[in-house]
């Protein structure tokens, strides 16, 4: 199902689903032609691939390294679609954007990237105190908007009780799905297109590079999906980027012209929300 039906209602919450460990792959998704339905499907049919790679694994190791790995393989392709890409399919007009474009686009991509990492993180830091007993039921609500304020330094716009519970519109918590991955995800998927930049032979600056096409990053890239769970992750971390830990270091790389460029407009400025 890639749109909405028109004679019923379908949970249109885009997912990927490996049927008989076999060939029969499906995505479910409620698309429109558009950016971000672009990247939600290449999001999607990265779980589809790994899913295609690892079938011939033995049954129970038939999934994702860790389960960060998982939700990294189709935005790590994204990460490919830069503008002289995206030109070179027709896609965009301008294959050489202006310093003031790249910047526009890399603040656009920073607040899903970048500010994604502490909400990532904090969803299920509050699940685990939940899960643990050490926060109770009527203190629910509140421990969320304390992790919220510390982690993301927000604070909610309405006062807050225990007679709401804000958790509960975060599709994954009342869903049971566990949110780690997303957050380690948006760190290896960093990792793995500089390993795959490199393993293409580009030299330029990471957000320049683009491994479409390039047949060594590829074939890379499926070698590491074809191992599954079969070893620990970190050997099949390993035989990617050359090293068996995670390492954030590549979104700091990656953004480096948003970074000069912060750095011009902060100067002076006491960044942060706590203790300043
Ligand atoms: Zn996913």
């Amino acid at each position: 199902m890639l749109v909405r039906p028109r004679d019923r209602d379908v949970v249109c919450h885009a997912s990927a689903w490996q049927m008989d460990a076999s060939e029969d792959v499906r995505v479910k998704a409620c698309l429109l032609p558009n950016e971000e339905d672009l990247s939600t499907i290449y999001h999607e049919l990265g779980h589809i691939y790994y899913d295609m790679a690892y079938k011939d694994q033995p049954y129970l190791f038939q999934s994702g390294a860790h389960d960060g790995f998982h939700e990294a393989i189709g935005d790590t392709i994204v990460l490919s679609m830069t503008p002289s890409y995206l030109a070179s399919v027709g896609l965009a007009k301008n294959a050489a954007p202006s310093r003031e474009a790249t910047i526009n686009e890399q603040m656009r991509m920073a607040a899903d990237k970048i500010a994604f990492l502490p909400f990532g993180k904090l969803i299920d830091q509050w699940r685990w105190q939940v899960f643990s007993g050490q926060v109770q039921p009527q203190d629910y609500n509140k421990a969320w908007w304390t992790l919220r304020q510390h982690y993301q330094g927000i604070a909610p716009p309405t006062p807050r009780d225990e007679t709401e519970f804000d958790p509960g519109a975060k599709y994954h918590v009342p869903g049971n799905t566990p949110y780690t991955r997303y957050f380690l995800s948006y760190v290896l998927q960093f990792q793995f297109h500089r390993a795959l930049c490199a393993a293409a032979g580009f030299n330029g600056p990471l957000h320049e590079c683009s491994v479409a096409g390039n047949s060594e990053a590829g074939k890379r890239f499926w070698a590491m999906l074809q191992e599954g769970s079969s070893q620990p992750w970190p050997d099949t971390l390993a035989k990617l980027t050359g090293t068996r830990e995670m390492d954030a270091s590549a979104i700091i790389e990656y953004f480096a012209p948003l970074k000069t460029w912060l750095d011009e407009q902060n100067a002076g400025q006491q960044c942060g929300w706590e203790g300043a």
